[in-house]
């Protein structure tokens, strides 16, 4: 059945702002679980699971899914697909409420998730930046930020530079606003962000690098001698040794700089300053 019979049958509307845009096209749907290359051993976690259509799918393919879904509206409905799947449960909560680290006792996990479009940044960063991340992410977003996600240096963006720090993201699909109802005004992507086991470049500590990456992106298209002093607090000493120290030219722009830089930068900043 597709969600508009579904949702009519049991009398609901779909809500915008939970960003309620369902995916009905069966191909689409069967291609999302063969990008999560999911196999009978897996434990899933599944965001927003809607009409179940997807659940249905990712729960034929995995060991156990859990998916939690913020809208109670949706329990009856959902009740029929867990009704036929004994390795699904569903919680009824916000996803960023969520205690990722208590999920699957500290095994391996995936993500798979056809977001609510209107937190898809949040829901990444809460997952990349949890101690229990899971092994890998398979999720629909919008085109856009799917874009600025896989972004090279000269284009980089606290987006892109967080991402692809715990991971390597890949675009494995682009979708047309004709394949969920109701349609959203969009294109969309789906995204496979693999995740290292630690960090891509060596820092002294998550947090100051994070600090660093937001200094130097907070004042758009300026120097980053400018931003960083600012953002950091630096006198021009301190701002000018950080530079000679990681050897990177103290005028350029942050979207130009390499994660490898940015760790230079981070490193220099720990020796010297902190
Ligand atoms: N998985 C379904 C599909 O593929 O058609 C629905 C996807 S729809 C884009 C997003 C789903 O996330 C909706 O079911 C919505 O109610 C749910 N949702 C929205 N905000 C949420 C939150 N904070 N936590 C958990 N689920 C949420």
């Amino acid at each position: 059945m597709n969600p508009k019979t579904l949702l009519e049958e049991y009398d609901i509307v779909p809500r915008k702002s939970l960003g309620q845009n369902f995916l009905h096209d069966p191909n689409m749907l069967d291609k999302i679980v063969s990008i999560a290359e999911l196999t009978p051993n897996d434990l899933v976690l599944e965001v927003g699971p809607g009409t179940g259509l997807l659940t249905e799918r990712i729960a034929n393919a995995a060991k156990q899914l859990i998916s939690i879904e913020v809208d109670e509206r949706l329990q009856p409905l959902l009740e029929e697909v867990v009704a036929q799947h004994p390795n699904l449960s569903i919680r009824y909560q916000d996803i960023l409420t969520l205690d990722v680290n208590k999920l699957y006792e500290n095994q391996p996990y995936v993500v798979v998730a056809n977001l609510p479009y209107y937190i898809t940044s949040a829901i990444i960063r809460y997952f990349l930046e949890s101690n229990h991340r899971p092994t890998r992410l398979v999720l629909t977003m919008q085109m856009e930020v799917a874009e600025r996600m896989i972004a090279k240096p000269d284009d980089m963006s606290i987006l892109s530079v967080s991402v692809q720090f715990f991971g390597r993201p890949q675009i494995a699909a682009r979708l047309k606003p004709s394949v969920f109802w109701p349609r959203p005004e969009v294109d969309s992507a789906v995204v496979r962000i693999d995740t290292y086991e630690q960090p891509i470049v060596d820092v002294p500590n998550n947090q100051i690098f994070f600090r660093m990456v937001r200094a130097g992106f907070g004042q758009k298209r300026k120097q980053l001698k400018n931003s960083i002093a600012s953002g950091l607090g630096l006198n021009a000493d301190q701002t000018a040794a950080v530079f000679d120290t990681s050897k990177i030219d103290s005028r350029r722009r942050a979207e130009t700089l390499t994660l490898e830089e940015w760790a230079m930068l981070t490193r220099a900043y720990v020796a010297l300053v902190v």
